[in-house]
């Protein structure tokens, strides 16, 4: 089967440039921003190959020396677009250097070494895939089974863009026809697969981010901005495991608002509302970025640190200590802001189930001694099932709710 260079090229740049307008339009009506780099360089990349294709033979060198570098520019803007994707700036030094190094190539080497100009070329086309697919391999909070078409696909081009350099000269020798070669052919039907395939790729990570968008808004409180108690409790079991095996010691908290109600009474529900974000404020500043957060609850928080009780117990003190001190002022007088808080420590591994029943009956404590206390857990339970019915007997008079709190 005998394929016809120019009408390969063609076919992909055609191609090349339908999936470009396709991304940019996407791009601009989701408004996402790496979407129109990937658009907008493989449009300019499908514009330079195209008319360097069609008119080869009647542009002057230096005309198709600055499409070369044009379609160098667009192979950087692919590298640009996935950092972009992660939310890092783009690097414009590294989108122009490649074009630089190809024109410096150019301007140095003789005219006769075609061959070696196109194998840098090729060797700068390579490197931008290989820093692509770094890009998205640097990405790993996926899991990497989901991740590998993001990876191969740009390397396998990188690869199939080196063979030349690595095979060109064992099976051309000396050739100046080598642009002529077997590799053209090869090289046009790469860069449609490679061309469909990085649209796949880019597609499966913008759906991908989009379900991470909607798992992350159900597990959101939309009041504080907090994690909510679903969401607490999925990102708790990674800590718990994280820490298990490093053999670390975790501690859990509950935060309860003293006499919530009576702010509510007194001063409207929008005032108790400013309340609860202000405490959930309150929290995140006074814990460190390491420690989970979440509102469990109407007027309840809870959080868990990767340390030992003892830290915990200076942490919720902390917490404590800033909520009274806050000093609202509303137009019915000063609010008293006080917190409750139980904290419960346990060695690596300890469930988050046990943590929060053991903090629970802490807190039952701190508010049966005068709230705006922090009161440590003694023991943890060594059943959650004997732990219920012993609780349970207790008189629960200063709290709503009764029994353990679950977040299954
Ligand atoms: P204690 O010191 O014993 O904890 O007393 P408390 O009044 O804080 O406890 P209680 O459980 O009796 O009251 C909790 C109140 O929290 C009742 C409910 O109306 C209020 N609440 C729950 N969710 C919200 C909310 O989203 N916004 C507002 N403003 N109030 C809420
Ligand atoms: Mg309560
Ligand atoms: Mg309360």
């Amino acid at each position: 089967m005998s394929l016809d260079p120019s009408t390969l090229y063609l076919v992909a740049t055609m191609v090349a440039a339908m999936l470009g307008a396709m991304l940019l339009f996407f791009g601009k009506r989701e408004n996402i921003p790496a979407l129109k780099w990937w658009g907008t360089a493989y449009l300019l990349g499908a514009a330079s190959v195209a008319l360097w294709t069609l008119a080869a033979n009647t542009l002057g060198e230096g005309l198709s020396l600055a499409l070369n570098a044009v379609g160098l520019v667009a192979c950087g803007m692919v590298w640009n677009a996935s950092r972009v994707f992660h939310g890092r700036k783009p690097n414009w030094p590294g989108l122009v250097l490649g074009a630089i190094v190809w024109i410096a190539a150019v301007a140095t080497l003789a005219p006769e070494a075609s061959a070696l100009r196109m194998t840098i070329g090729a060797g700068i086309v390579a490197v931008y895939a290989a820093l692509t697919a770094a890009e998205l391999w640097s990405e790993r909070r996926r899991t990497l089974q989901k991740r590998w078409p993001a990876i191969v696909v740009p390397l396998s081009h990188g690869f199939a863009l080196m063979l030349p350099i690595l095979l060109g000269d064992l099976l051309h020798p000396r050739d100046a026809a080598f642009s002529g070669s077997i590799w053209v052919t090869i090289f046009s039907i790469e860069l449609v697969l490679y061309a469909v395939g990085t649209v796949f790729v880019i597609f499966m990570l913008v759906s991908e981010r989009a379900v991470t968008a909607h798992k992350t808004a159900a597990s959101m409180d939309p009041l504080t901005g907090m994690l909510n108690r679903r969401g607490f409790a999925e990102a708790c079991a990674r800590v718990i495991d994280r820490e298990a095996n490093a053999g670390r010691p975790v501690t859990a908290m509950i935060f309860d608002i003293d006499h919530f109600k009576s702010i509510n009474d007194r001063f409207g529900h929008p005032a108790g509302d400013e309340i609860l974000k202000l405490f959930a404020a309150v929290v995140v500043n006074g814990l460190r970025i390491t420690d989970l957060s979440g509102r469990i609850g109407g007027e309840e928080f809870a959080a868990l640190l990767p340390c030992s009780l003892e830290e915990g117990v200076i942490a919720a003190e902390r917490v404590r200590e800033a909520f009274a001190d806050s000093g609202i002022v509303d137009e019915g007088g000063p609010i008293d802001t006080t917190v409750s808080i139980g904290v419960a420590g346990g060695p690596a591994g300890t469930e988050l189930e046990v943590l929060l029943a053991a903090a629970d009956t802490a807190l039952y404590q701190a508010k049966r001694g005068g709230r705006n206390r922090v009161e440590a857990a003694e023991e943890l339970p060594l059943s959650l099932e004997n732990w219920r019915r012993k609780t349970a007997g207790i008189a629960r008079q200063p709290r709503q709710q009764p029994g353990i709190p679950s977040l299954a």
